[in-house]
């Protein structure tokens, strides 16, 4: 979500001029564009935030911003702990970095606008984005869901959801610059609503361009998961099988205190009819483990649903107290001990269940999208399968871009690796 952000504020600047330049010393304005999702992130900005100071010492001219969710959560901290900082935008205010930039050049007092809008969806503004092969498309932004545990709904705003028109028109444009994967961006893209048009209607409207060979989405809420959007995915073969589906917690009474709306049946259900409709779809899961008042028998409802389903990968995390939400004011806060205990035997769990779920794919020829160089070595590719699982095997001539068939032979950590089958046409 930061870097399609990134790319909004890059393409706002650029409409005015502004270049960007590699090195932090000779430039003459300095953004970090922020996250507060948990407190691990904040601290890489407070370190970050060091290097800016020592670079303002140097160079008083320097103009240094800080954007986005941090800057909307944290900036009365930050006005009072970092006078170095000149700019403090929240999300909903990039669209007026260049007027605001023109004032700070004349006057010196700092500049704060957390403004948050129902309306802003930064329609009329095309991302900058690096050459490459996905391109981030933001649909919706903000969150109306206010999970106890999260602080989006407040450093975000309120849910809305951009006009078909706008994304149609921006995945072209992606497109005519070479982009031959889209993956749409938002908090709960599956509650994206646009007049009387729903997410799946979205969906089929994107895949039917021409030269989107893979879209896919992310992060969908279970509550909002519909068979509509099941069958469209089931229908576009550029519509990867993949869904990431976050679970969070498996105790009822936790899942209940969170504000997730679900129950530990209904997401073990639902996840059940996402493999009926889609047999072998990739399903990944957010996990948090520590949550206020989570006993031991409720952590290990979390392995047991963990086991019912048996994710193919899972982005597992400490619950990190945000202020302002409702959970940090919870009096029956985890020690971090216990915390750490619990998230190591998620990890654990999710490893085994990674390599069942890839073991599977033995014997299987699939297509794969060839993306980089394998980080092992230069003689092989990494690329992903539609399910979005990572496949290494040998060069032979393909290109970066190209669409192969490859034989999977084995599954090693959280890859696969196989060989070519044979070379399809470059896309
Ligand atoms: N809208 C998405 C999630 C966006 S945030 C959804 O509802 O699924 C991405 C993930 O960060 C969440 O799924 C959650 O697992 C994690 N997260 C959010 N707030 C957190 C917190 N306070 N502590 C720990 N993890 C958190
Ligand atoms: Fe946060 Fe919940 Fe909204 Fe996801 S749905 S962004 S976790 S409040």
């Amino acid at each position: 979500m930061n870097v399609a952000d990134s790319e909004i504020i890059q393409g706002i600047l650029k409409a005015k001029k502004y270049s960007s330049i590699d090195s932090m010393d000779k430039a003459d304005i300095i953004f970090v564009n922020t996250c507060a999702i948990r407190e691990h992130a904040e601290e890489k900005v407070h370190s970050r935030l060091g290097v800016f100071s020592r670079i303002k010492h140097n160079n008083p001219d320097v103009i240094i911003g800080v954007l986005g969710c941090m800057a909307q959560h944290l900036k009365d901290d930050i006005l009072d702990t970092k006078p170095y900082v000149d700019i403090i935008l929240g999300p909903d205010s990039y669209r007026k970095l260049p007027e605001l930039l023109e004032r700070k050049m004349e006057d010196k007092d700092n500049i704060v606008d957390t403004q948050l809008s129902r309306y802003e969806v930064y329609d009329n503004f095309f991302p900058s984005r690096k050459e490459g092969i996905n391109a981030w498309v933001s649909i919706m932004r903000g969150c109306d869901k206010f999970c106890t545990f999260c602080i989006v709904p407040f450093t975000r705003g309120r849910e809305r959801s951009r006009s078909i028109n706008s994304i149609v028109n921006e995945v072209k444009k992606a497109v005519d610059e070479g982009f031959i994967e889209i993956t749409l961006l938002g908090q709960n893209v599956n509650s994206y609503k646009y007049k009387t048009f729903s997410f799946d209607y979205l969906l089929k409207e994107i895949a039917d361009i021409s030269g989107v060979e893979r879209l896919r989405y992310t992060s969908p809420h279970p509550e909002d998961m519909t068979d509509e959007v099941l069958h469209v995915m089931a229908h576009y073969d550029n519509i990867c099988n993949a869904v990431h589906f976050p679970l969070q917690a498996g105790s009822n009474r936790i899942l209940n205190r969170m504000n997730r709306t679900y129950t530990r049946d209904h997401f073990i259900e639902k996840s059940n009819r996402i493999r009926e409709i889609l047999p072998n779809c990739g399903l990944s899961t957010d996990v948090i483990v520590g949550f206020p008042g989570e006993t031991n028998s409720e952590f290990e409802k979390t392995l047991d649903v963990m086991n019912k389903v048996k994710f193919d990968s899972a982005f597992t995390f400490k619950y990190s107290p945000r202020s302002g939400t409702k959970a940090h004011e919870y009096s029956d806060q985890l020690s971090e001990i216990d915390k750490q205990a619990r998230l190591e035997k998620v990890i654990e769990l999710q490893k085994k269940h990674t390599i069942i779920r890839n073991k599977d794919m033995i014997g299987n020829i699939e297509r794969v999208l060839v993306e980089k160089n394998s980080k092992r070595s230069t003689n092989q590719w990494a690329g992903r399968t539609d399910s979005n699982k990572w496949v290494i095997f040998d060069k032979e001539n393909e290109n970066i871009k190209d669409f192969v068939d490859i034989l999977i032979t084995d599954a090693k950590g959280i890859s696969l690796h196989g060989h070519l089958v044979k070379k399809k046409e470059a896309a």
